[in-house]
């Protein structure tokens, strides 16, 4: 596969990996370096600072670990739980799925609340769940933000009020790995106590971090939390976290990129990143609309700003779609996951991302759906999307 190398530019947009800037490419590419020379402390401990920003903190304690979302979830879980412990998981993807194996393969006694595929969390349900545990049993309630699966993003402000409405005190530990530094994500304000997300979504660098922010309460609960950790072990990182050091040898080319890619959103703004994050989706939605198809999200309030999932005809394969995307085209979409494989398929938009860039990919997935045989008129979904980003695309700030 790698004998050849096609002219022009991979259109990469799937939902993570995403999309790297050259700036941050820029500055990953170093020579090999001593983490233990004297420099090293400072910019440890200012990357830690900067990672505050994508979760909207200044409470929170932050935690860099090496590895991908999935250890994240483990820091998650071991560093506030014990063995047996109850918790309380909606599982409606693929990712909520896996999160729960996980919970269940670390001895934990997870009630698993279903809810169909293209839905988010219900509050409600939540609300009425916690306020039968009259005996306070579920030590945490655990939320998928953005199920990466779906494409549906879920309201951890309307989990958090449902909580508090139950007067439970509940542990709440988000899955923000398709969310977090894209969408609007709030960890001081929503009161949440464990946040997950990692280095290949929305920061836009290469696969390898795990980034994980953990509140008073979670610290506080991981005093008595009896389930094995190790590697993952909060309390390591607190005892050289504070002089910027680290248990074991870090990324450095990663953590100049963490660097580099927040100092890029923070020169965006928090704001303006959700909503361009919004009127990129927007643009997309609107082509599908144009296609003629649907979002496997129905409900307005919960469709992702990161990623959209597009429902294919039944007797189209979307995998076909998938497939010929990337040989004819040079387009990598996402195909459907789990029961929705052959069904859906994802474009991802969070990330290094613009308007111009998901013209190509609208336009790519358009050609690849004329080519498995789906009546498509040409131009009907990119002409939307441009109709739209015409009205609301922003002057780029120093080019006014
Ligand atoms: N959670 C969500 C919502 C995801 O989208 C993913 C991966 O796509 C994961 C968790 C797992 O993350 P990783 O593959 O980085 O371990």
């Amino acid at each position: 596969p790698f004998s050849y190398t096609p002219p022009g530019r991979n259109h990469l947009f799937v939902p993570g990996p995403v999309n790297i800037h050259e700036r941050v490419l820029r500055v990953m590419n170093v020579p090999g370096q001593n983490h233990r020379d004297p420099w090293f402390a400072e910019l440890y401990k200012s990357v830690l600072e900067d990672t505050k920003f994508i979760y909207q903190t200044t409470e929170g304690t932050p935690f860099i670990f090496p590895g991908t979302g999935t250890g994240g979830w483990e820091a998650a879980l071991t560093n506030t739980l014990s063995p047996g412990d109850k918790v309380l998981c909606f599982r409606y993807g693929q990712f909520s799925h896996l999160w729960i194996d996980m919970m269940q393969r670390l001895g934990l006694e997870v009630q698993v609340v279903d809810r169909p595929w293209g839905e988010g969390a219900n509050e409600g349900v939540l609300e009425d769940i916690l306020k039968k545990d009259t005996s306070k049993k579920i030590k945490a309630v655990c939320v998928v933000h953005n199920e990466t699966t779906t494409g549906v993003t879920s309201d951890i402000k309307g989990c958090r009020d449902a909580m508090d409405a139950a007067s439970h005190p509940a542990l709440l530990l988000v899955d923000g790995v398709s969310s977090i530094g894209a969408l609007d994500f709030q960890f001081d304000a929503w009161h949440v106590d464990v946040a997950v997300t990692g280095s290949q979504k929305a920061l836009s660098l290469p696969t390898g971090l795990a980034y994980v922010c953990a509140s008073k309460k979670a610290l506080d609960a991981g005093k008595t939390a009896g389930l094995k950790r190790c590697y993952f072990d909060f309390a390591d990182y607190l005892r050289t976290n504070p002089t910027g050091n680290v248990p074991y040898t870090p990324s450095l080319p990663l953590l100049y990129g963490t660097q580099e890619s927040i100092k890029m959103l923070k020169e965006e703004g928090f704001e303006n990143v959700v909503a361009r994050h919004f009127r990129l989706a927007e643009g997309v939605r609107k082509a599908v609309e144009g296609w003629g198809l649907k979002t496997l999200c129905k409900d307005q309030r919960w469709k992702s700003d990161s990623l959209t999932v597009i429902e294919t005809p039944p007797g189209i394969d979307s995998n076909k779609i998938v497939k010929v995307a990337y040989a004819k085209y040079d387009l990598s979409i996402g195909i459907g996951l789990s029961q929705v494989n052959g069904k859906v398929f994802r474009i991802g938009h969070l990330g290094n991302m613009n308007e111009l860039m998901l013209c190509g990919a609208l336009s790519g997935a358009e050609m690849a759906m004329r080519d498995v045989g789906m009546d498509i008129t040409p131009g009907s979904g990119i002409g939307k999307a441009i109709e739209y980003w015409n009205k609301t695309a922003k002057v780029i700030k120093t080019r006014e």
